[in-house]
């Protein structure tokens, strides 16, 4: 009875505007692509302010009524798939650009405005929003901020987190904290901008957000590598670090499995390269005078070939070569389609530990199910790589068999369980690989002082054994 008299004293406050419920969300698309079935929520939240952001939660406080808090639903870990009893509370009437600051180079946005929509806005602003990812036209800055998101660019730019200046939230008993302040340093006191970034909405709904723009590049260079082995990439890794002035802003990696599979199974993709090698790698450096950086890159390039470090490279002419490189890369996005059963890990380690982490990882699945498809690829400079695993006919219980030798891997090699995409429902079984009984006990008291009745995202990010203990338990 509970949640009808949420419900009713949400209608009440908020106005049948704001909360829809029955025949209004029929249809509704309440799952992210984590494939996680959702279960319909008993309501739907669209606030349009911080304000009613807050009345809505203090409602669903004072009733106990569990929330799933939501922006574009691109996530991959089930973040803001709704579970039984959920009333969904949906940013996306929160959509409003409030200020361009040319001289501070920063947009203060509400959460509900795409990412897409954030880069385009700082491009006719003379400027850049460096965040960058593939479901850039529906995820959501509050996704994006929720979620820590990761994407292209971050060996140049960082994650998410350190694209944000400060940020206003909600607590789950509708108090408001943080604010839209512009300033780079602020060390008065706890940072809850970065306790919140990454949270997955379980502490708190963020409302709005000062980002940091940065200048927009003159030029981008591009090139493909082949080289002979993984020792080759950190070594050119290391070396386009250290020699371009600019630094590199992608440095990808794909081993050969990968590339062949892709090349032979995705339409419309072109072989950058003739020869087959042991690794490849798509590298791009931003840079501000067009003529002098392309030339500075190229030389980098010719000195590694001389060096042995690559055994060859194509530098692309123009955006169309880059971008067919790039869909060399971006060729995952058909795999859902090819391996409709595909098990996919987004999992990260120190950088010296990748080859070996990828040939162990290659070797096992192989040996324990000989035939299966084992796909490696990955953002190398920041450590994190995907790997997709098909074994055609595979029960539930391989599945999971798959996960524990994988995730075994994570844990040998003292990694991260996930990269980037969050621990959401899919991953809280995993969370203990990477992280201490004791890390998992402060997160809870963390949780429990902040939303002490666990309305928020209820049944995310924690393992079983410790969401049975609550905190008016
Ligand atoms: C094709 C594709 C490519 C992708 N590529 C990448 C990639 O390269 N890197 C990467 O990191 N991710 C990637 N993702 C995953 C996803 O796009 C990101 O996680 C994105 O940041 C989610 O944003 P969203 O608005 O869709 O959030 P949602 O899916 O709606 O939510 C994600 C999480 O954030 C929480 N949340 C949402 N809004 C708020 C808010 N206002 N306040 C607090 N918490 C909130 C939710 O509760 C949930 O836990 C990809 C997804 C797809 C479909």
């Amino acid at each position: 009875m509970s949640e009808l008299n949420a419900l009713h004293d949400l209608l009440k406050g908020l106005g049948d505007e704001v909360v829809r419920s029955g025949e209004r969300i029929v249809g509704r698309r309440n799952a992210d692509w984590s494939g996680i079935p959702a279960v319909p929520p008993l309501a739907v939240l669209y606030p349009r302010t911080t304000r009613e952001v807050s009345q809505a939660l203090s409602i669903c406080h004072a009733h106990n009524q569990p929330v799933a808090v939501q922006g574009g639903l691109s996530g991959l870990a089930g973040g803001g798939c709704t579970q039984a009893g959920d009333i969904a509370l949906s940013l996306e009437r929160m959509n409003t650009i409030e200020d361009i600051d040319e001289i501070a180079a920063t947009m203060t946005v509400q959460a509900g405005v795409t990412l897409q929509t954030v880069q385009e806005r700082a491009h006719e602003a003379g400027m850049m929003f460096p965040l960058d990812l593939g479901a850039r036209g529906s995820c959501t800055i509050g996704g994006n901020l929720g979620s820590n998101a990761g994407g292209n660019r971050v060996i140049k730019y960082g994650m998410a987190r350190a694209q944000v200046l400060d940020l206003e939230a909600v607590l789950a008993d509708g108090r408001i904290v943080g604010g839209v302040r512009k300033m780079v340093k602020n060390n008065a006191g706890f940072d809850l901008r970065n306790l919140l970034i990454g949270s997955e909405g379980t502490l708190g709904v963020i409302t709005r957000a000062v980002l940091q723009l940065q200048a927009r590049p003159g030029s981008v260079a591009t090139a493909w590598c082949g080289l002979a082995d993984f020792d080759r990439v950190t070594a050119l890794l290391r070396l386009t670090r250290n020699r371009l002035a600019t630094g590199i802003s992608a440095f990808e990696v794909m081993w050969p499995g990968y590339y062949e599979y892709v090349l032979a199974n995705v339409d419309g993709l072109r072989a950058p390269l003739s020869a087959r090698h042991g690794c490849y790698v798509l590298l791009e450096s931003v840079g501000g005078d067009p003529a002098r950086h392309q030339a500075d890159f190229e030389k980098v390039l010719q000195d590694c070939l001389e060096a042995g470090i690559i055994e060859d490279a194509v530098v692309a002419a123009s955006d169309s070569d880059a971008r067919e490189f790039w869909n060399v890369r971006d060729a995952p996005t058909a795999f859902p389609i090819l391996m409709p059963r595909l098990i996919a890990f987004d999992i990260s380690f120190s950088i010296a530990d990748m080859g070996r982490v990828s040939q162990d990882c290659v070797a096992r699945l192989g040996a324990r199910w000989p035939g299966s498809t084992v796909l490696v690829y990955g953002h190398l400079g920041d450590g994190n790589l995907h790997v997709i695993v098909d074994i055609v006919g595979a029960s539930d219980e391989t599945v999971l068999q798959v996960e524990a030798m994988v995730y075994g891997l994570v844990e040998e090699y003292a990694g991260s369980v996930s990269a980037e995409h969050g621990i959401g429902l899919k991953k809280r079984g995993v969370l203990g690989h990477t992280r201490s009984r004791a890390d998992l006990e402060a997160m809870r008291a963390i949780k429990l002082a902040l939303d002490p009745r666990d309305i928020l995202n209820r049944g995310k990010i924690f393992p079983d054994e410790l969401l049975t203990r609550r905190m008016n338990d």
